[in-house]
């Protein structure tokens, strides 16, 4: 990637690194807000905390979310500024596996910001970005917070959130679409409300949810499986107690 600085991969904290410098030059593009780097400091507290890497609760999640946008009627991505600096090609990717929708969803919601990130994803391969018209409502929330596409997530019925605020987060449930969220923070209020909480670091969730969308994809009862096997509650549970007990090597 020409914007990654050069880190050595033998670097204790390479990834760690790698990520600090894409939500940087996110910034510098205008695609992150500067609360994304804020944001991005609280995730890797608790990555650090799990020993960055995906835990099997994790891998668990990231299966039934793949089984969930794969048998979804119109499942869509939400994509806001730290996961557009993140993981800009992957999301694409996985949009691509499994039929999603791509929609720039903002908590900051600037035009500039929102034309930048669909620019930027259209760079990375998206044939289709929602999110520039705007002209559905989340109820429940004030007005710049509650925009969103009628035909994108308004239509959805299934909806992946990274990073989401903890509000929209519950306004969309309370919509009654299936949310399927990624945030490092399993206390987060994002992934308390999540039908399905990844608790995973972006930049490894979204490939491997993708991996398991190419292994289910075409198998309605392997998808089916996966979506009833899967408890939420418990993977909270698990990623907690592996950030309060977990050994660090
Ligand atoms: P709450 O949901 O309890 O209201 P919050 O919304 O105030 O918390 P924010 O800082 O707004 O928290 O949201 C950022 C969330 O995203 C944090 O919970 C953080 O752990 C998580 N996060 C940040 N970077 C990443 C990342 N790279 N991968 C996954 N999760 C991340
Ligand atoms: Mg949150």
């Amino acid at each position: 990637m020409s914007d990654d600085v050069e880190v050595p991969e033998s670097h204790p904290r390479y990834e760690s690194l790698l990520t600090r410098h894409r939500i940087e030059a996110g910034v510098d593009r205008g695609i992150t807000s500067r609360q994304g780097l804020i944001a991005q400091g609280r995730g890797e507290a608790f990555d650090y905390l799990l020993g960055e890497r995906t835990i099997d609760s994790a891998d668990r999640a990231e299966r039934a979310a793949a089984a969930h946008l794969l048998s979804a009627d119109h499942a869509v991505i939400s994509v806001n500024g730290n996961a557009a600096a993140l993981v800009p090609g992957e999301l694409v990717e996985l949009a691509e596996a499994t039929g999603a929708d791509l929609e720039v969803n903002l908590f900051n919601r600037t035009e500039e910001r929102i034309e930048a990130i669909a620019e930027y994803l259209r760079e990375h391969g998206a044939s289709e970005v929602k999110g520039l018209i705007a002209d559905g409502r989340i109820p429940g929330l004030d007005h710049e917070r509650a925009k969103v596409d009628a035909d994108g997530i308004g239509d959805a019925d299934v909806v992946l959130v990274p990073l989401e605020d903890g509000d929209r987060a519950e306004a969309l449930g309370e919509m009654g679409k299936t949310e399927l969220v990624v945030d490092l923070n399993p206390r987060s209020r994002s992934a308390e409300v999540a039908a399905v909480p990844i608790v995973d670091n972006i930049i490894r969730a979204v490939p491997n949810v993708t991996e398991h969308a190419r292994a289910l994809r075409g198998d309605a009862e392997a998808q089916r499986a996966a979506i009833e096997d899967f408890d939420a509650d418990s993977a909270r549970a698990d990623a907690e107690r592996t950030i309060r007990e977990g050994d660090l090597e």
